[in-house]
């Protein structure tokens, strides 16, 4: 009987592979939000609430004016003219900061600046430029109605309404309606602290000169980017040689200051893989193929309780990756309902060719033509060539199965950063 033929892997076949909605749907189901806490304000921004935030006073607080001139009863100004001005009594003044140190009764007014409560007693204001001050009596040129320049207390907020609804994410605006309200440490989901570690006999750091053969840490930096845009706080642990020991320890050291881990390389087949070979008999972490390309070793679980991403070492991989797995697990960990990034269909403008058992995420630059989204390829394939990533915009969907889009063809594109960007 004749020999078989030696089996060749295919790297492009699907074989043993899950797909990329599976390893989502793996990483997302295993990811909680953070418990809230009570934050700064300042610290508390970008953050989402964590529980309706009810307003316990309305806002304004108290009857304001909005012109400098005179509070007074609008009885006392109904017949005002340049002809027949109102004569009353100037009884003391309303400041800005202050009560009033006056009540107004029948034929009387208080000076009152803008933004200063209303006396009691006095319905509406007459603005200064239509009186004339003797002494201690005011004319009067204008008739006023009642609530006339009165801005009223309760009229942007009521006490007891939903100032910021549970889930929301506090931008500018809610942060200055809670400073407002009184709400000086609202309850959110924290910002998670996530721990990057880069593995690799071959790394320095960008500051040192390579010996032939070393490569500098380059995804430390794009995990620090990529985190800070995310929201999330990255602490850089460094550089760990591809020794079990060594990256153990160093991750049970930063346990403590830990929401998550994220480290590159170090998860394929090789014998050095060193995050596989630290974490897969404990049975922590899980190592599967995902069929994609870049990206398609990944490793994902939890040590101690925080999520471990184990992903490949090509720096185009950690940034595909990053965007598919660890960025959404991190904004649901930050109590964020929509996780993923905006898609829109583009035009391609060349050819892109896809490994065919995989969905290949080419990096491209989209920007509007005249009928509509083109999306240009910024380079070659491999996923080690990180500049094709610095041009690009955004990472176009060509799926299993097709081995060839075609220039002028339709492809999902999913937006990493603004076109203009
Ligand atoms: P690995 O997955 O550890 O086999 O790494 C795959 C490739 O990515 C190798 O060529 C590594 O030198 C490269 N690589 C791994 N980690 C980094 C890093 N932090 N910065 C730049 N290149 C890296
Ligand atoms: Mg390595």
């Amino acid at each position: 009987m004749a020999d078989s033929p030696p089996r060749v892997h295919d790297h492009d076949s699907a074989e043993g592979l899950i797909s990329v909605e599976d390893a989502r749907e793996r990483v997302l189901s295993a990811i909680s939000p953070l418990s809230p806490l009570a934050l700064p304000l300042t610290d508390a921004y970008g953050c989402v609430a964590a529980e309706d935030m009810v307003a316990t006073i309305s806002l304004p607080e108290f009857a304001s004016s909005g012109m400098d001139g005179f509070a007074v009863r609008a009885a006392d100004v109904a017949d005002a003219s340049p002809a027949h001005p109102a004569e009353l009594k100037i009884v003391g003044r309303a400041m800005i900061g202050h009560r009033p140190d006056a009540t107004v009764g029948g034929g009387e007014a208080v000076q009152i600046a803008t933004g200063a409560p209303i006396p009691a007693g006095a319905d509406c204001v007459v603005p200064v430029e239509n009186s004339r001050v003797h002494n201690e009596t005011v004319q009067l040129f204008e008739a006023a109605s009642e609530g006339r320049h009165v801005r009223p207390a309760g009229e942007d907020v009521k006490e007891g309404s939903v100032l910021v609804e549970g889930g929301k994410r506090l931008g500018p605006p809610e942060l200055g309606l809670l400073a407002n309200a009184g709400h000086g440490t609202p309850l959110v989901h924290p910002r998670p602290r996530v721990v990057v570690l880069s593995t690799g006999d071959e790394l320095i750091a960008p500051t040192e000169s390579p010996d032939f053969g070393q490569v500098r840490d380059s995804n430390a930096y794009t995990l620090f980017g990529a985190l800070r845009e995310a929201g999330a706080m990255p602490v850089l642990a460094g550089i760990i040689r591809d020794d079990v020991d060594s990256l153990k320890e160093t991750v049970l050291d930063y346990l403590i200051q830990a929401d998550a881990f994220v480290s590159s390389g170090g998860v394929s087949v090789g014998e050095r893989d060193v995050v596989k070979a630290a974490f897969l008999q404990r049975g922590d972490v899980s190592f599967y193929k995902v069929a994609m390309q870049p990206g398609m070793p990944q490793g994902f679980g939890h040590i101690e309780g925080k999520p471990y991403f184990g992903l490949p070492g090509n720096p185009v991989s950690v940034f595909v990756s990053f965007e598919l797995f660890v960025r959404p697990a991190l904004l649901k960990m930050m109590g964020r309902s929509q996780v993923s990034r905006p898609e829109i269909t583009a035009r391609l403008t060349q050819d892109v060719a896809g490994p065919k058992g995989k969905m290949q995420y080419a990096r491209v630059v989209v920007a509007r033509g005249s009928d509509g989204w083109k999306a240009t390829p910024t380079g070659a394939r491999g996923s080690n060539l990180i500049s094709t990533v610095s041009r690009a915009n955004g990472l176009a969907m060509i799926p299993p199965g097709v081995e060839l889009a075609p220039e002028g063809s339709q492809v999902r594109v999913m937006l990493f950063r603004a076109a203009e960007d």
